[in-house]
């Protein structure tokens, strides 16, 4: 799976800015940057050693670029492991794609996305799930986030996964050896010690696997759903989280007709918000295609937040809103707790999470926000623990977890050791896909598709 070629990429975002980053990765690299490089004084870029800066100009055959700055990393002191250059010239779209264009002609190859980032997985700087923390940092839209992703780059994870398989691998080298050379005096492993390690490592995976969703929540964020009927306060609840006016708010009912989106923050989660349009029956055409787009959004949504209205009695239409809710993780909003209340509260008994607001007055928030936590499971989270942070590890963790049952349950039937080594070994090979030691090509080449040009 190793690259030999000499691979170049704008790393810095292709946008007007102060400066540029064009880095160039491989064997190559340093040859190359000398022939678009020349440096201000009598310096000879060949010989210029690791973490050393010179300044210059860049030029394409004859013809002077930019004036800017070559920084020279040696393998395997370098982001990818491989000789590094980074040229860092004036930022805007033109120039830094200038200074690229010279570098590909001066026998660099473009870098595919995450190339780089590739390369030092290839060459051992990082595992899989660190390379994936590159990628959630560079995403991440808060501190939670970033935080998340920084414990995944030290190691929060991978650590984890690593001292799982190593537990497995060391029981299984003793089952191999036993059942292989039943005549050697080798230690016999009692079914209770390996009981005790599989348990105790199957708790663990259970533990990330319990805690994926609550984590992808504080992470990436949760797609909800404001669902109520007409003139509950839908808008108004929008508006106030997102902390000024969106939707056109007015006293006649069905005025929101199409869904107004925003990504606002509550608690220590993320909500992609969508405010729907009232949820009821509708003889109105252009109200009705609005109302069941909304309800095709609360279907689809991972949280909902059915609003109701305190001083109104409660009807039909509030009920069809509960039927809505059934199986969803949602949290009942009674809205306009400034008013007389009317509305029969002990209706919403079905809802597990309930708080009483007034959106128009703002009050209610810091309920509204541990309500939210709780339901969706991120008040208990700690993002600098270890956390699953995406699909494809949770399915590997989801395996690994389902070969230890398995390995478990042969052992407590008393069935054969070698019935138990198949299971263990099928634990083990999906813990080092998860970190990349035993990642076929595709699962690698999927991995860093993902990513952007230039990490
Ligand atoms: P929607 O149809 O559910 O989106 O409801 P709107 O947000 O458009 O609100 C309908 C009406 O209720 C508007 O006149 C709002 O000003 C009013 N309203 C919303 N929230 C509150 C509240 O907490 N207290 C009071 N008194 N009025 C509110």
């Amino acid at each position: 799976m190793k690259n030999s070629s000499t691979v170049a990429a704008v790393s810095t975002p292709v946008a007007a800015g102060g400066i540029g980053v064009i880095r160039i990765s491989g064997s190559e690299a340093i040859d190359i940057a000398a022939k678009v490089f020349r440096p201000g004084g009598k310096k000879n870029i060949n010989e210029m050693k690791g973490y050393t800066a010179a300044h210059g100009t860049v030029y394409d055959g004859d013809k002077a670029i930019d004036e800017a700055v070559l920084l020279v990393f040696r393998a395997p002191h370098s982001y990818t492991g491989e000789d590094v250059a980074e040229i860092s010239c004036h930022g805007g779209v033109y120039v830094v794609g200038r200074v690229l264009r010279a570098i590909l002609n001066a026998g660099a190859q473009p870098a595919a996305p995450g190339e780089f980032t590739k390369r030092a997985f290839l060459n051992g700087k990082l595992d899989l799930t660190k390379a994936e923390a590159v990628m959630s940092l560079i995403s991440a839209q808060g501190e939670q986030s970033a935080g998340a992703a920084m414990s995944a780059l030290e190691g929060a994870l991978s650590s984890k996964i690593l001292a799982a398989a190593q537990t497995l691998i060391t029981d299984s080298a003793y089952l191999a050896a036993w059942v292989d050379y039943p005549d050697d005096e080798i230690e016999e492993i009692s079914t209770e010690k390996l009981l005790a390690d599989y348990t105790e490592v199957l708790s663990q995976l259970e533990n990330l696997l319990s805690n994926y969703d609550a984590g992808r929540a504080v992470t990436q964020g949760v797609d909800t759903v404001i669902a109520g009927k007409p003139n509950v306060g839908k808008s108004t609840l929008m508006n106030y989280l997102a902390g000024f006016k969106r939707s056109i708010v007015t006293d006649i009912a069905g005025t929101t007709r199409d869904v107004v989106e925003d990504t606002v923050r509550l608690g220590n989660v993320v909500l992609h918000l969508a405010d729907t349009a009232g949820i009821r029956e509708t003889g109105n055409e252009v109200e009705k295609i609005g109302v069941d787009f909304a309800v095709g959004r609360v279907e689809r949504a991972s949280l909902v937040l059915a609003v109701f209205d305190l001083s109104r009695e409660f009807d039909d239409e509030d009920k069809a809103v509960i039927e809505l809710c059934k199986n969803k993780c949602a949290v009942a909003i009674i809205n306009k707790d400034d008013l007389d209340p009317k509305f029969d509260k002990t209706q919403l008994d079905c809802f597990r999470h309930q708080v009483i607001i007034s959106a128009k007055d703002g009050t209610g928030a810091d309920k509204l926000a541990h309500a939210v936590e709780e339901a969706l499971g991120t008040d208990s989270i700690d993002t600098s623990a270890a956390l699953l942070a995406n699909e494809r590890q949770r399915q590997c963790c989801e395996k690994a977890a389902e070969c230890l049952r398995e390995a478990i349950e042969a052992l407590r039937m008393n069935i054969t050791l070698d019935a138990v080594t198949v299971s263990t070994e099928g634990a083990i090979t999906e813990l080092l896909t998860m970190t990349g030691e035993k990642a076929n090509e595709a699962v690698v080449n999927e991995v860093f598709s993902r990513f952007c040009v230039g990490k």
